[in-house]
């Protein structure tokens, strides 16, 4: 069974072709600038890269020329559309209604549309992704895997925020979590390499890329997370502010007359690493500016380190004790010195990792120290795979 997973932005698209006889992926690819000008298509297939510039007005044309470039005779990998079994969507808001992934059909569609208020920069391109891929293959049956489902097992009184209850009952204002797909995978792939049962395990998985969450796992399941009502809040990521003192708004709305979305682009655009290092939001930039001696990324850091340790320790707290760490996504699979610097100091918890086992990058692997109490992992994320995996169990059991 051949799986297409789709990722879709509002001006991108991100697709992986997966074999789910051995999870191998055949081809992958990113669309950029649907819409705009340059738009260009880059795919891979085993590591060869095929760049494809040509004017895409909207998503439909860019899935066309996706699913061209799939059964194409020199770079193609299968020889007819008809090998695609299903496609996987990612969307990122399933607002409260899904706490798992669907097969998407007309009450689906309108659930998603639904959503949009809630998520109204990335449900509405999620929408169009999976209206051009009907359109194309109006027989595939299509299933939707949302960011925020592996959430919804939180208890109430961890997603209701302490703001008068009618605003919860009418707006559906409430803490709803995201990269759950990611959190997801990588407790189940900790499980297995911990060689236990899930519902044994009591893990903290710490997701830190450009975007950062942190989620409690009790038993396999989300019971609390850093992100909240969107994927601003909790930890500093690489532009956006994460926690502040929500009375920061009004003082700056106050005092400089800036307006909502002023205030909206500074907190998701400028602030975090960006924002106070004023060097990149890229952690490498930010490690090597660090290391030259720049005070300010330094600080970056530390500040980063700090959230993202009192993060672990709140959540050591919520599961009662903790069995595993997880480290992934960009910072977490491949910096060692942001693991060792979070790790630092939580030794009273039974947190200690060893520096050697550390040094390494995108490998699924034990860094603890053998006389830590806590096993702390690092396993590389694979939304991709689970969304197929997702995809492939719920389209078998249509059968
Ligand atoms: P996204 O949230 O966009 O999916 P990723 O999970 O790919 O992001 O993470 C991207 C971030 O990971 C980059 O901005 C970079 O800061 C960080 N990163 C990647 N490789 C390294 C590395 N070797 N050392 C430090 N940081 C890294």
């Amino acid at each position: 069974m051949k799986i297409l997973v789709v990722n879709c932005g509002s001006s991108s698209l991100k697709y992986q072709l997966i074999n789910m006889e051995d999870e191998s992926v055949l081809a992958k690819g990113l669309v950029e600038r649907i819409g705009i000008e340059g738009s260009v298509l880059t795919h891979k297939v085993n590591g060869e890269k095929h760049v494809i510039e040509q004017p895409m007005e909207d998503h439909k044309v860019a899935v066309k020329l996706v699913l061209d470039a799939l059964v194409d005779k020199k770079y193609g990998v299968i020889e007819d559309m008809s090998e695609i079994s299903a496609v996987g969507h990612r969307v990122v808001h399933g607002g409260e209604k899904y706490a798992g992934s669907v097969f998407i059909d007309k009450d689906v569609m309108k659930a998603l549309e639904d959503c949009i208020p809630l998520a109204p920069l990335h449900n509405p391109p999620n929408i169009i992704g999976i209206n051009a891929c009907r359109e194309l293959m109006p027989d595939t049956p299509m299933v939707g895997v949302f960011d925020t489902a592996f959430h919804q097992t939180m208890p109430k009184y961890s997603y209701i925020y302490p703001l008068p209850y009618e605003l919860y009952e009418k707006y559906k204002i409430r803490k709803y979590g995201f990269h759950g797909t990611s959190h997801r995978f990588v407790s189940a792939e900790t499980a297995k390499l911990m060689g236990k049962n899930i519902e044994d395990i009591k893990m903290i998985t710490c997701h830190l890329g450009n975007g950062a969450s942190i989620c409690a796992v009790d038993k396999g399941k989300s019971v609390d997370t850093s992100m909240g009502f969107t994927p601003l809040a909790g930890l500093a990521m690489g532009t956006r502010c994460g926690d502040i003192d929500p009375a920061v708004i009004p003082f700056l709305m106050n005092t400089t007359g800036m307006s909502i979305k002023d205030v909206d682009v500074l907190m998701n655009k400028k602030s975090g690493i960006l924002g106070v290092s004023g060097v990149s939001s890229d952690f490498r930039d930010v490690e090597s500016a660090a290391n030259s001696g720049n005070e300010r990324a330094k600080l970056a850091l530390d500040l980063y380190y700090h959230r993202v340790k009192s993060f672990i320790g709140a959540y050591t707290a919520v599961l009662n004790g903790v069995d595993a760490i997880v480290f992934t996504a960009g910072l977490g699979e491949n910096s060692a010195t942001s693991r060792a610097a979070i790790c630092d100091g939580l030794g009273y918890l039974g947190i200690k990792i060893d520096p050697e086992k550390n040094n390494i990058r995108g490998e699924a692997l034990e860094i603890s120290a053998p006389d830590s109490k806590v096993r702390i992992f690092v396993v590389p994320t694979n939304e991709e795979l689970m969304i197929a995996r997702d995809t492939k169990d719920i389209v078998e059991n249509l059968k």
